[in-house]
């Protein structure tokens, strides 16, 4: 199906013995979901190789899998993949240039070279989805949890089938990894939806004091008192941000989210039908067509953007 590249891929995990898997900051469920079951899977099936998983850990997605420490090892001898991921600047506790060999595979827009072997699908839902295929095409041996893993990145990411990005084949790995590894559906759903009532306060005090455009472009930046007020963190917002979905006043809408510890904002943006990556290129962030983000480091930096998502609901009209 990746002609070839998977077999590429597959000969070089092969050839090292010390391989570490990265994914991208502010990791979301696919990143770590991807990241752990690839390591897990290299792992069962070569018992003699040092596989890492390596970035900061999210309390929140410890259900998944926790990162390791790595050995004494000599990275210029060693491997790197990094996973759900287009470029370097926003991995996560792995350089480029410390490794012998790097490999990406990756479903977001990229239009550059970044590894010695990029496997890119656009049009797979999330990472777990093209590991899964590599897994299925190439009859590799996986664990129970590793398939586990990989059911809850494809739900996480294609917002539980509901983007525009859920295609049958989509739905086949799902049902395969279903089926084959008798997964139990209210575990994965439990770890991955159950939540406080605090963030769902949060949730209605978002869609409370939503600002929306005449052009349909809806928008709120959210401050520390906010959080404060309703005991959440920034990440909260940024996980909430597809909760937006199938309104229908709404064809584009964005959060900002400050965060203390960065002093940056966080931006997350997400269209129903309207091109927004260009857009999120030009205002230091990027990712998909229709969901991207971005990081800035002053509100009026922030207020540029959204006037520009402004302008592209405008001119979409
Ligand atoms: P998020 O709203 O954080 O889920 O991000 C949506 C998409 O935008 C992700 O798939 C990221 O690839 C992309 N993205 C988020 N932040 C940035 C950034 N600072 N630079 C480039 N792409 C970003």
């Amino acid at each position: 199906m990746y002609n070839n590249l998977d077999k590429q891929i597959l000969k070089k995990i092969k050839e090292y013995k010390n391989i570490v898997i990265a994914r991208h900051v502010g990791p979301d469920p696919d990143a770590i979901a991807s990241q752990i079951a690839l390591r897990d899977i290299i792992r069962f099936n070569y018992e003699d190789k040092n596989v890492y998983a390596v970035g900061i850990g999210v309390s929140k997605f410890k259900f998944l899998g926790t990162m390791d420490k790595i050995d004494d090892i000599k990275k210029e001898e060693s491997l790197l993949i990094i996973l759900d991921v287009p470029e370097f600047n926003r991995v996560d506790g792995a350089s480029k240039d410390e490794y012998a060999y790097t490999i990406k595979i990756d479903h977001h827009p990229c239009d550059h070279p970044e590894c010695d072997i990029d496997l890119i699908d656009e049009s797979a839902c999330s990472t777990c989805q093209i590991i899964s295929s590599i897994v299925f095409d190439n009859n590799i041996m996986i664990d129970k949890a590793s398939a586990e893993k990989l059911f809850t990145g494809i739900v996480s990411d294609s917002d539980r089938f509901l983007l525009s990005y859920t295609t049958p084949l989509t739905f086949n790995i799902a049902s395969k990894l279903l089926n084959d590894y008798n997964l139990d559906l209210s575990v994965i759903y439990n770890n991955l939806y159950s939540r406080p009532l605090s963030e769902r306060k949060f949730e209605s005090f978002i869609i409370n004091n939503l600002t929306i455009t005449e052009n349909g472009f809806g928008y709120i930046k959210l401050t520390n008192e906010d959080y404060k007020k309703y005991d959440v963190d920034a990440n909260t917002a940024s996980n909430m941000v597809n909760d937006l979905n199938h309104i229908k006043e709404l064809r584009c809408w964005a959060f900002s989210s400050y965060d203390e510890k960065s002093k940056m904002f966080r931006i997350n943006i997400r269209s129903r039908d309207i091109v927004i990556n260009d857009v999120a290129q030009l205002h230091n962030g990027g990712g998909h067509k229709f969901a991207s983000g971005a990081r800035l480091s002053t509100q009026e930096e922030v207020d540029a953007l959204f006037k520009a998502l402004d302008e592209r609901c405008k001119e979409s009209k």
